[in-house]
Formats: structure tokens, C-alpha cells, sequence
């Protein structure tokens, strides 16, 4: 007498339901664990819910295999799947698929394989100009594949340079058999980061604030959130490494450890590792397949307890959890841009209450958000109010543009699109840039916009070419020569004559790290630079090497974008230099300044960290906004003070929660309709239901608002419950009809990070 038998079961489907299935003969799988199933004509890989009466159920298909002996996950992590599911308002099986994202899009556990690359690496460098130009005078592409490798550190994968970057094959032959390139076949490591040098284990004797702070921490109870507000080189590291000590070494626990990108990160990384050794998995963007799944298995086993690792390491799969740390808490890269769009620290603290693990957010910058919820006591405020050692913050200086310009002689003779030098660098940060390289210290130099020049734009009419696709102008790149959308990486070869008008004087406009690192590569011809920006960092670990080359005090100029301005932490760095605070400062977004002082006082954090100490120097053109302001005396209260009653009027958090719902299509029109139709709905839903407190805003088109050939509308809920947001936020998708024409598509972002 066998009775069929009943599983539920989420499927990764855009759709708010789940699925029953019968198991056939098979045992019943359990709660937790991946199955095949039949979907219509195809299969899928689901997550079992558990056993469920089938009732109601017409036909119910049968499963076409268990592929799971235990669980993958755990009750505790379903439980927190289904909490994101409500509060993010996507449904079960896609937030499932977020969580685990190899185990349910490949049937089979990957295996992993040792894989090998061809690598070059400069052999040669070439600090004289007059030799370069000597070297590479009849051949400009092997000049310009030398220079991409410079920029990337002295040594680049060639199928990178070869593939993505269009370099022929046989310009790395050339510079090869001319001795300036060595070419290696390495075998790419299962895991770089087991192998990567190690540091020494500090012994640093905890200071007495730092000492303060682990004492608070480990007399947290579970569920407890602490905010750890440390100055930049207040020793934060320190402190979370005593935490795990304690946690993880004394009490047998285990720990998660995010941070905001592990590539930009391997200095934090390495000294966790220093300390705690063979117990830390690194898991991070670059692994394969094979080489996550081989984590995610030690950490489920107990073989690790450790997890450090970018947003999605917040789903480690590990028991009995004591700790989880959230490193640089402000950063907005712990928001997932796509579905589920999560944030890790939101995420964070809703996975320790339930496991009973004590949170720590650290920050020097902390997110508004939290601050505020420490003011009304919902987190405990621990402070690292100064550096440690003799380490002091360093001075900060403004250099106040407008009145900095300095005088040209002959200006008009001048090639516009040649800046010169003196445009972009003031009379102060060129003396201390020069002072730096005589004493043979380190600088950093960050501009926050990549590429050469922002634009290009026809002198006659004013014309600047933008994206086919997006509603962004295309940024103008050299080395290779290309115009490149930042959104949507269309390319397309500069013209020489206006489309509009046929004039032929087209400017380049706005400054990009390229053309910043050949000014100074101009004006120091014998000064070491390594350029960090997205162009010089897509290779596998060229992060790292470009890092390491700085420690090594192998770089004597590190420029680049806001890359640069993170955990990074060189004694030999005693000059900061910001070529322009103000990009980015003007955005149409609420959080624009609060990103601008971060980022501001994050970068000015690199400097003076040894017993040399450091300067600062900001250029601007409004040295009196309170971004450029408060990072200049490092007060984050200040700062906090003045931007607090900008977000009360109009509301935005962390005065009120919001939820950004965003229209795309394909066609303009149709989705115009489609934001107007859904704000009439949504505006009758509140007024029918008496939902008073749901605001809505809107719709309006979004600031950019076209990528990617889709058009872009959007409306803002507010509300300052929570649960108010999900309930109308879920009562809107499932019920809604969005037409089937045009590709139309509706997004629900709640908390976002930005509204562009
Ligand atoms: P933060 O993350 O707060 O900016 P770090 O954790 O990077 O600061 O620490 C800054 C530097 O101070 C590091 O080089 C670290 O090794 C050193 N350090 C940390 N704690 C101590 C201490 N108690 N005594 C001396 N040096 C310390
Ligand atoms: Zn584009």
C-alpha cells in the first residue's frame, strides 16, 4: 500500500508559488535538499520544502531523481530564505538560486580541474622616454600592448591581452623575441590565495581602546549588533582577529568575515589568514565552479569555520555560528544589483538573531543608516577615536580651484585636447607629488573616472557622441583607441568628423586616469606609476599584483579610481592627492554626498599610516560643501549633523524606508504607460485600502534612463514600517498585469543603494 507521496518544492521561477510533486519509490528526500523535476517540458533543479498532503493537486508530476543524501541547506538558512523572500518580495525559489547559486543551475557537483595560462611579464623596463621612443618607433602597437601590460602591473594573462583587450598574437611574439616580454606557461591555482605569501602573524598588544572594544564584543550575546566606529588605521582588523579568536579558537565556533571586494582587500585577507591559517576559506569572485563548490563543502563539513568573502559569503554554509563581521558596513557593494536584490548587512543581522551570532559592523565612514540605529540604541557604539602607535591622521589641505588656475604663457597655442600638466595639477600637489619622489616616498593619486577623457565633442556644434544603447555619453579610451560605454561596453572607433555638422575639431572633454597617468608619466619620466582603475584590473588577480608591486615599494605613483581608496594599508604612503573631489558630488541621487565624503575620507585614511606621517591634498571647485568639508577635519559627526536634515526633506532613509520600483522596455512609450498605469493602480490600492502609511512618489523617468537599448521609468514607496512596504510591494507584483508587449519588465528594489 503505498500511497503517493507529497514533496513541496521551490523552483528558481519568477513566479510567487511553489510546486508539488510526487517521489515516486524512491525515499522521501528531505527538507532542504535539490531535486530534479519535470517542468513543463523541461527540467529544473528545486530546493524540497518539505512533505505536503497533495491535496488540490490534479496531476501531480513525479520527480525525476534526488540529488542530494543531506540537505544543502540548512533549516536555519531556509528560514532565512524565506524571510528574504518577503522582505525583498522575490519569490522562494529565486532567492534559493541567490543563495546557492552553482548547486542549482549544474545537476552534477562540479569538478574541478588545474587549469594552465600563458602569462606575460615585462622583462625589460624602459624609464627613459628618449629609449622608448627609440625602441618603438616603427612599431606603436607593440608600444601600446607594452604600455597596457605596464599598466596592469608588469604582467598580464595572454589570452586577456589577446582576447578581451584585441591585441594580435603575434605583437606578443614580437616583444617576446625582443627580449622586453618574457612569456611563462603557470598553472592556475586551485585556491591563489592558500598560496599567495604570506605575512607574518602581528603580534601587536591591543591599545586600550582597541582593548575596550574586544572586551564589549566578546561579552555580546547572541543577536547583539555593534557598531564599530574606528578612525581609518584605528587598528578595526585588530579587533575583529580577536573577536574570531575568541569565538572561533576558544569556544569552537564558527565566523563570517565580509568585505567589500576581496580583490581590492588582500592585505585584510592576509592577516586573517596570518592568524587563523588553514581554518579560513577565501571565497571570492574569481573562483570556478569547482573550486566554490570545494568551499562551500569544507565550510559545511566543519573543515573551515571560517568564511571571509564579498556579499554572497554572508551565505556560508556554516553551524553553530558565533560572529559575523561586516568590514567598510557603508559600502554599497553589499547591495545585490540583481534579483534577489539583497543587502548582506541587512541580511546579516537577520541571520545572526536567528543563529545566535553577535554582529560588528566596522566603519571610519558609517552608513547613515546605521548610525541612526545606533543613536536610538538599537546597536551598540564602540569607538577607535584614534590611530594606533605614533601614527597620527594626517593633515588635509584644499586646494580651492577656482583661484589655483594656473597662469599659461601662450595659451592659445595650446592643443585642446593636450591638457597640459599644470591644468590638472596645482602648484601644491605637484611640490609635494615632487617632494615624495626626491625623499623616495610613496604617493597615492586618486581620480574617480576612467578612460582618457570623458567625452568627445564637436567644436562647431556641440555635439557629443553618445551610446547607441544608453543615455550616457560613450568615454573616450586609448591604449587600445576606443569610445566605450561604461553601462552597456558598446565600442565603437572615434570619428574625426562631427556626424551632425561635418566639423572637424572634435575636443575631448573631462579628465580619465589614462590621460592622468601619461601627465605624469610626462612630467616624472623616471617615476614608477601603476595605474588601478576596471581597465587595468580585469585579469584574473592583477589587483593583487598590482598591490604587491606597491608594497614591495616597487611603485613610486599609485593612481586610480575609487579602487584605491580602500583597506589599503602602506607605512611608506605619506601623500594622498585627490585630482577632483567633485565628481560624483552633484549626482542626481540622495546618497551622492554621503558617497563623496566616504570616499573622501577613506582615501585620505591611506596616508600617513607609518611613523613617517602624511599630508593630504583635495583639489575642488566648492571647498565649502560639507563632504569635501568634513573629510578635510576627519568629522564624520559633523558630517553627519549636516546631512542628517537634508534626508527629512524631502524623506529619504534613514528618516523612512523606501522601495525604488523600476519600469523597463523597449519601447519609450510603452513604458511611460506602463509607470503611469502602475502608480494609478498603486495609488488606488493605498486609497481603496486605507494604507495610509505607504507614500508614493512618482513615477518620473529615471535619472539615466536608458541602458542597454531598455528604457527606464521608475517610483518611489516610502514608509516607515517595514512590513507596510512588503505587503503593498507583494500585493503589487502578484496582482499587477504587466502587458506582454515590448519586452516590459518590472523591478522591485528595496533599500536601494542608488535611485540612477
Ligand atoms: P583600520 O582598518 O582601522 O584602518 P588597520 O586594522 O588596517 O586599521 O590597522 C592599521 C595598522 O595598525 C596596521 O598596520 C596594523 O598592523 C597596525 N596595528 C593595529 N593594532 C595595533 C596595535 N595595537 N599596535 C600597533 N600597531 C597596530
Ligand atoms: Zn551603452
Amino acid at each position: 500500500m503505498t500511497a503517493p507521496r507529497f514533496i513541496e518544492v521551490a523552483l528558481p521561477l519568477p513566479l510567487f508559488q511553489t510546486f508539488t510533486y510526487t517521489v515516486g519509490d524512491g525515499p522521501v528526500p528531505s527538507a532542504g535538499s535539490r531535486v530534479l523535476v519535470p517542468v513543463r517540458n523541461r527540467r529544473a533543479i528545486g530546493i524540497v520544502l518539505g512533505p505536503t498532503d497533495g491535496a488540490g493537486v490534479a496531476r501531480p508530476r513525479t520527480i525525476i531523481e534526488a540529488l542530494d543524501p543531506e540537505p544543502v541547506l540548512s533549516a536555519e538558512m531556509m528560514a532565512l530564505c524565506h524571510w528574504m523572500s518577503e522582505y525583498y518580495v522575490v519569490p522562494l525559489g529565486l532567492v534559493m538560486r541567490g543563495v546557492l547559486p552553482v548547486l542549482l543551475t549544474v545537476e552534477r557537483a562540479p569538478t574541478p580541474s588545474a587549469k594552465t595560462i600563458r602569462v606575460a611579464t615585462v622583462a625589460r623596463e624602459l624609464p627613459s622616454l628618449q629609449e622608448r621612443d627609440s625602441i618603438f618607433k616603427r612599431a606603436p602597437r607593440q608600444r601600446a600592448l607594452y604600455e597596457v601590460l605596464e599598466q596592469m602591473g608588469g604582467r598580464g594573462a595572454v589570452p586577456h591581452l589577446t582576447g578581451q583587450l584585441g591585441f594580435g598574437a603575434e605583437l606578443v611574439r614580437a616583444l617576446e623575441s625582443r627580449g622586453l616580454v618574457t612569456i611563462e606557461t603557470s598553472v592556475v591555482a586551485r585556491d591563489p590565495f592558500q598560496t599567495r605569501a604570506r605575512i607574518a602573524a602581528t603580534p601587536h598588544e591591543p591599545s586600550a581602546a582597541q582593548r575596550a572594544a574586544i572586551d564589549a564584543l566578546v561579552a555580546g550575546k547572541g543577536g547583539d549588533v555593534f557598531l564599530l566606529h574606528g578612525v581609518t588605521g584605528s587598528g578595526k582588523t585588530l579587533v575583529y582577529i580577536e573577536l574570531l579568536r575568541e569565538i572561533v579558537m576558544k569556544r569552537g565556533q564558527s565566523a563570517i568575515v565580509l568585505v567589500p571586494e576581496i580583490a581590492l582587500t588582500p592585505q585584510t585577507v592576509d592577516r586573517f589568514r596570518a592568524v587563523f591559517g588553514d581554518q579560513v576559506a577565501v571565497l571570492h569572485s574569481a573562483l570556478g565552479d569547482g573550486e566554490r563548490y570545494d568551499a562551500y563543502l569544507a565550510l559545511r563539513r566543519g573543515e573551515k569555520r571560517i568564511a571571509v568573502g564579498a556579499r554572497s559569503a554572508i551565505f556560508a554554509p556554516l553551524a553553530n555560528l558565533g560572529a559575523i563581521i561586516v568590514d567598510e558596513e557603508h559600502e554599497g557593494s553589499y547591495k545585490n544589483g540583481e534579483t534577489p536584490r539583497y543587502h548582506a548587512r541587512e541580511v546579516a543581522m537577520v541571520r545572526a538573531r536567528a543563529e545566535g551570532a553577535v554582529v560588528v559592523l566596522g566603519s571610519a565612514t558609517p552608513s547613515l543608516e546605521s548610525w541612526e540605529n545606533a543613536a536610538q540604541g538599537k546597536y551598540t557604539l564602540l569607538s577607535l577615536p584614534e590611530r594606533v602607535g605614533a601614527a597620527r591622521l594626517p593633515s588635509v589641505e584644499v586646494v580651492d580651484l577656482r583661484h589655483a588656475q594656473r597662469p599659461v604663457s601662450g595659451e592659445q597655442q595650446v592643443d585642446p585636447s593636450r591638457v597640459p600638466f599644470r591644468f590638472v595639477f596645482s602648484e601644491p600637489l605637484e611640490a609635494a607629488l615632487g617632494e615624495r619622489l626626491q625623499r623616495g616616498e610613496q604617493s597615492i593619486l586618486l581620480l574617480n573616472r576612467r578612460g582618457y577623457a570623458s567625452f568627445l565633442q564637436c567644436e562647431a556644434c556641440g555635439t557629443v557622441r553618445s551610446c547607441p544603447n544608453c543615455s550616457i555619453t560613450l568615454t573616450y579610451h586609448r591604449s587600445p583607441e576606443r569610445l566605450i560605454c561604461h553601462y552597456c561596453l558598446h565600442e565603437e572607433m572615434p570619428e574625426t568628423v562631427c556626424r551632425k555638422c561635418g566639423g572637424t575639431t572634435i575636443r575631448q572633454r573631462g579628465l580619465g586616469t589614462q590621460q592622468v597617468e601619461r601627465l605624469i608619466a610626462e612630467r616624472y619620466p623616471y617615476a614608477r606609476i601603476a595605474r588601478m582603475d576596471v581597465d587595468t584590473t580585469s585579469g584574473k588577480w592583477a589587483h593583487a599584483e598590482i598591490l604587491d608591486r606597491v608594497g614591495r615599494g616597487e611603485v613610486e605613483i599609485l593612481l586610480g579610481t575609487q579602487m584605491i581608496a580602500k583597506g589599503l594599508d602602506f607605512p611608506n604612503v605619506t601623500l594622498v592627492g585627490v585630482i577632483d573631489a567633485d565628481i560624483g558630488i552633484n549626482l542626481p541621487d540622495f546618497r551622492a554626498s554621503e558617497r563623496s565624503f566616504q570616499l573622501l575620507s577613506q582615501v585620505a585614511g591611506r596616508a600617513g599610516r607609518g611613523p613617517k606621517g602624511g599630508e593630504v591634498i583635495i583639489q575642488t571647485r566648492i571647498p565649502t560643501h560639507h563632504a569635501v568639508q568634513c573629510a578635510v577635519t576627519h568629522d564624520y559627526l559633523a558630517f553627519v549633523r549636516q546631512e542628517s536634515p537634508a534626508r527629512r526633506d524631502p524623506l529619504y532613509p534613514p528618516a523612512i524606508r523606501i522601495a525604488n520600483v523600476i519600469f523597463s522596455g523597449t519601447s519609450e512609450k510603452a513604458t511611460a504607460d506602463l509607470a503611469l498605469d502602475a502608480a494609478d493602480w498603486l495609488r488606488k490600492l493605498l486609497s481603496s485600502q486605507g494604507i495610509a502609511e505607504v507614500t508614493l512618489v512618482g513615477p518620473a523617468p529615471c535619472p539615466v534612463d536608458r541602458i542597454k537599448k531598455r528604457w527606464r521609468w521608475h517610483l518611489l514607496l516610502k514608509s516607515q514600517r517595514a512590513s507596510a512596504l512588503s505587503r503593498v510591494g507583494r500585493y503589487f507584483l502578484e496582482r499587477f498585469a504587466v502587458p506582454s508587449s515590448h519586452a516590459l519588465r518590472v523591478a522591485f528594489d528595496r533599500d536601494p543603494v542608488s535611485l540612477l
